[in-house]
């Protein structure tokens, strides 16, 4: 069926009476807005690149008024852009520019309902940011596992519904790994209470997975069960050169057959993520005497002793410095000195940002496949683009590279951006050879959403879609993100 969006504001009096009076009645005055100036910030994506337009943004601050509203979007047939903490970088939580849908945001759902320390669960909110569910976890003896940049600001709504994945989904997974059940308020206002918390249930499909992941496009995730872990009582931090991301993949080979499950962070970064990182932050300083060309950021975490996972860790980089797959590195001494390694890592997609133009490209591969990839995406890129900077960082224990090449320098960044298409052709392509995934971890959004059909089969296409129907046969779920934006007019599905 063809694309059939509307301009809700087209006839004033229909909107307020249909649409806006009903929900305030629901929500409360505290509960919507209508001031284009007071929600410019959840019309703006954080890297600016995405920038929507709706007539009202709502905030429902419990699971019945969240259905009661979806309800009222299903009955008028209007779409609905959910958005958690609006971290997101695939523009899957910015509306489109066309007063055409409204934004229901999770950000007055914030509770804490339950801690059970037996069942090892917590029970939140869709609105809970992500670091209090982290620091409930850890004023209860327990971790909360899911750890990335944007966590002082992203909900846990938001993280399912992306799937994230972050620095420490090497040891524990991705978000999908931490989930025990949801609750969700379906397209049609329904409310399906699936928050068991059990760790075994076989009675049929797995639903909360299907919302995992989804980008808002199945429904409104409104609450969660989610599992905690023992908190580890010591972690080392360590900072590494390595000649090569061949050499870098070879050490981590050898260090999981002697570290096992204790390693949880191996962050790969090119020297030039260093340059860029200390050129645009004061605080972040190289830690290493000489310059190399690539790094790793590891971390170790367990129940023994400091003394006794130092030990282990460098006896690590022994044999790696022995193997010639290091040259170089040091060890943190104390926390500040890990939080100060950490920053490198922090400080690489700011420092990024403030450099120029660049090709953002979020992939994973094999983790055996991660050097070749980066040898055959620069190579291709250099011969066709020359004067194209590689740049490339990302969690490599689970082969999801960040590979964002900057524009040559002192270039025009609009026309480096002219070439993005072509740019991400050949480096999707290379991806795809190597049975990778042009997303790892951000989504398609709107971002990747027409290319994502070139590397799918027409088969997993077909049942994505399908899936979206039988659950949303109107299409009023964050049309557009994901699958493409064609709208079903209500009695046609
Ligand atoms: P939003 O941005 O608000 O929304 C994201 C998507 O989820 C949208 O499609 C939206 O419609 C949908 N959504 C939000 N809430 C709900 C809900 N309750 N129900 C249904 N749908 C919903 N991501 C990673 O995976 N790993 C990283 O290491 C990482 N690092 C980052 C570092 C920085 C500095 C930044 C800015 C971002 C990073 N991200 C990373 C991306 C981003 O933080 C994650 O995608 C995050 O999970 C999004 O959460 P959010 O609450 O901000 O969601």
């Amino acid at each position: 069926q063809g694309a059939t969006t509307r301009d809700l504001t087209a006839d004033p009096a229909r909107f307020a009476r249909e649409i806006l009076d009903p929900i305030r009645a629901v929500v409360g005055e505290r509960g919507v807005i209508t001031d284009r100036a007071a929600m410019q910030p959840m019309m703006v994506a954080w890297r600016d690149n995405w920038n929507g337009r709706v007539p009202l943004v709502v905030m429902p601050a419990t699971t019945e008024q969240m259905a009661a509203v979806v309800a009222i979007c299903a009955r008028t047939n209007t779409p609905i852009v959910p958005q958690g903490g609006n971290t997101g970088l695939t523009g899957a939580g910015q509306p489109h520019g066309d007063d055409s849908e409204i934004v229901v945001s999770t950000r007055r759902m914030n509770r804490i309902r339950e801690i059970d320390l037996a069942n090892d669960t917590i029970t939140v909110d869709a609105g809970v940011v992500l670091q209090v569910i982290q620091e409930t976890a850890r004023a209860n003896g327990r971790l909360f596992p899911l750890s990335l940049g944007a966590e002082g600001s992203c909900q846990i709504g938001g993280n399912l519904s992306t799937n994230a994945g972050g620095v420490q989904a090497l040891r524990y997974g991705t978000a999908r790994a931490l989930v025990a059940g949801l609750e969700v308020v379906l397209p049609d206002g329904q409310i399906w209470d699936g928050l068991r918390g059990l760790r075994k249930d076989n009675a049929g499909y797995d639903l909360k997975q299907i919302f995992i992941g989804a980008e808002g496009t199945l429904g409104i995730i409104t609450a969660a069960t989610l599992k905690l872990l023992p908190l580890p009582k010591a972690s080392a931090t360590a900072f590494l050169a390595t000649p090569s991301p061949a050499t870098a993949v070879s050490w981590l080979r050898r260090a999981k057959s002697s570290l096992g499950d204790s390693i949880t962070t191996v962050e790969l970064m090119e020297r030039r993520c260093l340059d860029v990182a200390i050129k645009h932050n004061a605080s972040i300083r190289d830690p290493l005497p000489t310059r190399h060309d690539w790094y790793l950021l590891v971390e170790v975490a367990d129940q023994s002793t400091h003394d006794a996972l130092e030990a282990h860790l460098l006896s690590a980089l022994e044999a790696g410095l022995d193997g010639g797959e290091l040259v170089d590195g040091t060890v943190a001494s104390s926390a500040e000195q890990a939080a100060a390694l950490w920053r490198i890592r922090e400080g690489t997609p700011e420092g990024q940002r403030l450099e120029g133009a660049s090709y953002k490209h979020d992939v994973s591969v094999p983790i055996s496949k991660v050097a070749q990839f980066i040898e055959e995406a620069n190579g291709a890129l250099e011969t066709r683009f020359p004067g194209l900077r590689s740049f490339a960082f990302g969690h490599l224990g689970d082969g999801n590279i960040h590979y964002n090449p900057l524009q040559a320098e002192g270039g025009d960044g609009s026309v480096w951006q002219s070439y993005l298409p072509e740019v991400n052709q050949i480096v999707h392509d290379i991806v795809a050879k190597l049975g990778g995934s042009i997303t790892a971890e951000h989504g398609i959004g709107r971002l990747r959403i027409g290319e994502v059909e070139r590397y799918k089969s027409d088969v997993e296409m077909m049942m994505m879609r399908k899936l979206k129907n039988c659950f949303d046969p109107y299409n009023i779920m964050n049309p557009g993100k994901l699958l493409t934006r064609a709208r079903l007019s209500p009695g046609t599905a």
